[in-house]
């Protein structure tokens, strides 16, 4: 009877740490900000060294152009060192150095064929501090001369090189600048020098920045992976908070599930264990009110046989209301005929009606629907609470039940409104009404019976089927309840318009509502070749009066195995079979029986069981059963369920 629960949401566990997650955050913000500040460094240290070159060529060019062509050519042979013609070349050179302290050496050199050589050095003059290298002779060949100094000759035009290099005196970075001879050609070239020293001190600005900027960078990945790090500590915490409430959550439905099966499996007990004496109370009560009787003892038996009544309209109540609390009442909604429902309810509780001297009517609205979208069954259960409800709390005038078009939700609906001319119900109490167990005035509730489910259930029952139901009330005047179903669609009726048939179909009638009306209306039966099986002595002693009075003489059999027995040696046509019974139960008996006779119409077998659920009916029915009736049995439902055993088959 239970919906299965699906399985409770379960987040995937966390898997990934946050230290982890936090390095690989700075890591990669450090890589990203450190390459773009590397690019960055090395275009501004380019723009640097190229200014720095064009600087070097300006002052190579400068110098150059002061320089005597004719007197360089004659002093390309060695000791010709400090002569006045060298001092004098020198002159230019010399103002050079005095004017740019950053230049660390400047000189001449000239090429034959593959060597350059030198012919003037500035050294001999002015020597840098802690420079202790030899002063270039005139004539020496300079081994380790740069590329520069080859293309600037080459070329006839100025050059520079693009990296510092170095040679026997140091690091250098150079330009070097024609001489002109005065004749078109190159006398020689003039080489300006500046030192590795004086050229990362020109980049240190450049390289203070870039410290400046790998530390922020550094610092800010470092807070980018500290976040990261505190952020997936947060997830952690809250995926395993959310872990443990799903874990809970999923526990605890389980737990709830379980609460409900033990309920299901207690109500279903316990509405079984108390069905059964009641079938003997209600049974016995009903054959003594059969028997003749003094007045005084008439109106006793009434008694007994009301106050049983009662108790089993509880029972059912409560079975009721806590199958559709559980989720467990199926509700099946189709196209229900109006019609046969309003006029059914009115029926049953015409003749309480008339003993308590009320009008009992319906009325349709000229433009009422004839057809709602709603399950047959609850429609009439809600009426006929509804209806009865009126009638009991209605001292005079009337009871109607009215019928007209609706709206609900913006839909069209048909409105069932009952509508009494009774006591009302006090404004305050109006919300307790739909609450399980609430009378509203208790001394006259009590006065009237019942059990304060009937509203309670009608509510729920209504909100299933998506309709709703109401209440207007007002104290001395009348009360208003209204159900609203949904209108079906077209207005077609589904087989509901046709009276009620087939097998178990009041199986779940409820006996208190089975008067003496119906029993009137019990056609006369054929006598039956009848089996009962039953294993609660006062039970058979019941169904036996109960049958002998509607002509029958059954013979008996106590548990499965002496049925089966007796159908195999007397071939009964009808068979009332309890359906639990010690040993051999009743479904176990009824399929042996269909297994051996191999036809499902004879014997027509009739489960008769205290168990009033659904699960019953259907196991019943599978195990090759009929038809059902739930204890406590009646004499009408014996006959009903006997008028509905077809013909014999020819
Ligand atoms: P019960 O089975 O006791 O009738 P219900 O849930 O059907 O339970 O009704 C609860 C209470 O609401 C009743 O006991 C009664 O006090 C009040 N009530 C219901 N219908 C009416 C009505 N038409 N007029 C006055 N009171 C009503």
């Amino acid at each position: 009877m239970q919906t299965p629960t699906p399985p409770p949401f379960e987040p995937a566990a966390p898997s990934r740490r946050p230290l982890r997650e936090g390095l690989l955050a700075a890591v990669l913000t450090l890589a990203v900000s450190a390459g773009v500040l590397l690019i960055v460094y090395q275009q501004a240290q380019s723009a640097l060294t190229a200014n720095l070159r064009s600087r070097l060529e300006n002052l190579a060019t400068l110098a150059a152009g002061e320089m005597e062509g004719g007197l360089l050519a004659g002093l390309d042979t060695p000791g010709q060192m400090g002569t006045p013609d060298y001092r004098r070349a020198c002159e230019p050179l010399l103002r050079l150095r005095a004017a740019v302290p950053e230049v660390f050496y400047a000189y001449a050199v000239t090429v034959r064929g593959e060597d350059a050589v030198f012919l003037l050095d500035t050294s001999y003059y002015i020597k840098n501090d802690g420079d202790n290298t030899v002063v270039a002779q005139t004539g020496e060949v300079y081994a380790e001369a740069p590329d520069a100094l080859h293309a600037a000759w080459r070329n006839r035009r100025v050059a520079s090189s693009a990296e510092p290099y170095a040679d026997k005196w140091g690091v250098f970075l150079s330009a070097f600048a024609p001489v002109a001879d005065g004749k078109g050609g190159a006398a020689g070239l003039v080489g300006v020098d500046i030192s590795l020293r004086e050229f990362n001190l020109l980049l240190r600005p450049l390289n203070w920045a870039f410290g400046v900027a790998a530390g922020l960078s550094l610092l800010g990945s470092a807070g980018i992976g500290l976040g990261r790090y505190r952020s997936q500590c947060r997830r952690l915490r809250y995926e395993e908070e959310l872990l443990k409430a799903s874990r809970e959550a999923g526990e605890a439905a389980v737990a709830a599930e379980a609460a409900n099966r033990a309920k299901g499996v207690f109500l279903a007990t316990m509405s079984h264990e108390i069905r059964t004496p009641l079938n003997g109370v209600l049974g016995m009560t009903e054959v003594l009110a059969g028997m003749p009787l003094a007045p005084e003892q008439a109106e006793h038996v009434n008694t007994i046989r009301k106050s049983g009544e009662m108790l089993l309209a509880i029972i059912n109540d409560i079975l009721d209301y806590t199958k559709i609390e559980a989720g467990a009442s199926a509700i099946a909604t189709a196209p229900v005929a109006l019609r046969p429902c309003v006029e059914e309810t009115l029926a049953m509780l015409a003749p309480l009606a008339r003993k308590k001297g009320l009008t009992l009517a319906a009325e349709w609205g000229a433009d009422a629907p004839a057809v709602a979208l709603a399950d047959a069954g609850r429609v009439r259960q809600i009426l006929g609470n509804l209806v009865g409800n009126a009638v009991k709390f209605t001292g005079h005038g009337g009871v109607t039940l009215r019928v007209e078009s609706a709206e609900l939700d913006g839909a069209a609906a048909v409105a069932l409104a009952v509508c009494d001319t009774g006591e009302g119900i006090p404004a305050d109490r109006m919300e307790r009404l739909f609450t399980p167990f609430t009378q509203v005035d208790d001394p006259a509730a009590r006065r009237q019976g019942g059990t304060g489910l009937g509203l309670a259930i009608s509510l729920r029952l209504a909100t299933l089927m998506g309709g709703r139901l109401t209440v207007e009330s007002e104290v001395g005047r009348g009360s208003r309840f209204k159900l609203v179903l949904p209108k079906a669609e077209g207005d077609r009726p589904a087989a509901d318009a046709a009276p009620e048939g087939g097998p178990a179909a009041t199986a779940t009638a409820n006996p208190a509502a089975i008067s003496d009306a119906d029993e009137r209306a019990a056609p006369a039966l054929r006598r039956y070749r009848m089996l009962v099986a039953e294993d609660v002595e006062s039970n058979r002693r019941v169904v036996e009066l109960l049958l002998k009075r509607l002509g029958q003489a059954p013979v008996f059999a106590v548990d499965g195995e002496m049925a089966v027995e007796a159908w195999r040696e007397q071939r009964p046509e009808v068979v009332f079979m309890d359906v639990s019974m010690p040993g051999m139960d009743g479904r176990e008996a009824a399929r042996r029986i269909r297994a051996e006779c191999g036809d499902t119409m004879r014997p027509w077998i009739i489960a008769l069981t205290a168990g009033a659920l659904n699960e019953e009916r259907e196991a019943a029915l599978g195990a090759g059963m009929n038809d059902f009736i739930t204890k406590p049995v009646s004499g009408a439902m014996l006959a009903t369920a006997l008028a509905r055993v077809p013909g014999p088959v020819a």
